[in-house]
Formats: C-alpha cells, sequence, structure tokens
C-alpha cells in the first residue's frame, strides 16, 4: 500500500518532479511518483478568472490508492473558507485528517529553480500536514506556519516544530515508526542524491 503518492496534474518536466519526490521523501518516506495527469479536472475551471477549483483536486486525488495522495498542478487555485468567502488564490488545501491534498505551483515561481524547488516542497509538507491533523502553527519557522504570500513560505525552516512534532505523534499514535522519521529529519533545501 502506499504511503503517500504524488499526482501530477498538468504539465511537469520529469526532472522537477524527481527533484520534489527527492525533497518531500526526506520527511515523507515512501513516497510514490503516480503517473502525471495531463487533463485538469473536468467542472474546475472557473471561466469567469481562469482559476481552478482546489476542492475538484482533491475529489480527484481521493480516487487513487494510498494512505495520502498529494495533487502537484501548475494552475492557479481559488477555494472557499468556511463562511463562504472566497479566497483569491491558494497556494493549495488540503483534507484535515484526510486523505487528498493538493499544491499549485503557479505563484510559487522564483528567480532560481532551487528557491521555487523549496517553495514547493514546503508547501506538500504543509499541505501533507493538514491531512495528519495539523493545524496552522504560530511559530513562522515552522513548516506549518500559515503563509499567503511567498515570504512566508520562504521564512519557513522546513521543519515541524516541536509542538506540531508532539501533536503527529499523538494524533497518529498507530504510525509511531513512519512519524517518527518526521522529527529526526527535515527538508533542506538540497535533496539527497537518488
Ligand atoms: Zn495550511
Ligand atoms: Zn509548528
Amino acid at each position: 500500500m502506499i504511503k503517500v503518492g504524488l499526482l501530477p496534474i498538468g504539465t511537469f518536466t520529469d526532472n522537477f518532479l524527481k527533484q520534489v519526490v527527492r525533497g518531500l521523501d526526506q520527511l515523507m518516506p515512501e513516497i510514490a511518483l503516480l503517473t502525471a495527469e495531463k487533463s485538469y479536472p473536468s467542472k474546475a475551471k472557473e471561466s469567469s478568472s481562469g482559476q481552478f477549483a482546489a476542492t475538484e483536486f482533491l475529489e480527484k486525488a481521493r480516487g487513487f490508492e494510498g494512505a495520502k495522495i498529494l495533487a502537484l498542478t501548475d494552475v492557479d487555485l481559488y477555494g472557499y473558507n468556511e463562511d463562504g468567502r472566497r479566497y483569491s488564490f491558494l497556494f493549495g488545501l488540503a483534507e484535515f485528517g484526510g486523505k487528498a491534498a493538493v499544491v499549485s505551483t503557479f505563484r510559487l515561481q522564483a528567480a532560481s529553480g532551487e528557491k521555487f524547488l523549496d517553495r514547493v516542497v514546503k508547501e506538500g509538507i504543509h499541505e501533507l500536514g493538514h491531512t495528519l491533523s495539523l493545524t496552522h502553527c504560530t511559530d513562522a519557522a515552522c513548516i506549518m506556519s500559515f503563509a499567503d504570500e511567498v515570504f512566508q513560505i520562504d521564512a519557513r525552516n522546513g521543519f515541524f516544530c516541536q509542538r506540531c512534532r508532539g501533536i503527529l505523534r499523538r494524533m497518529n499514535p498507530g504510525e509511531a515508526a513512519f512519524y517518527r522519521k518526521l522529527s529526526e529529519v527535515g527538508w533542506t533545501g538540497s535533496p539527497r542524491t537518488a
């Protein structure tokens, strides 16, 4: 059974996807790269804005086998909060304590490929953290800190803070060995070579 599957939806180079997997693998062992979907979920595109509904990507991801499925897309996402207020865009979205998550690379572009990858991996870990029942963290350096601007993503150090690691262990007791790894390593921006 796949622990974590990375599901590309859109157009990405093989090299980029391999780098993302290698980055995520530092924190999420046994991550598998799923075959890329070239077409976006039907009904997802909002014609007025040209943006795509993040929830449709979660729906798509739910259909794949695995404990956690992280969709990665290149289109701009939008969504709504619990009060029905529309977010002008989303870096990502996840089912809290659930299976599916999505990250958009659309607004994570950076001057260097290294910085771009850093943002994508940090957002990926962050959204997977929500699927592991973590809420937002007030520690700006923690991977679970909230971000609606890229500088906030850049401020994250790539690790779960001590408080979040404690919650991870409490909320996911059956996966002790798996999640212990989360507290031992972090995303440092330089993935180990395969
Ligand atoms: Zn979040
Ligand atoms: Zn934290």
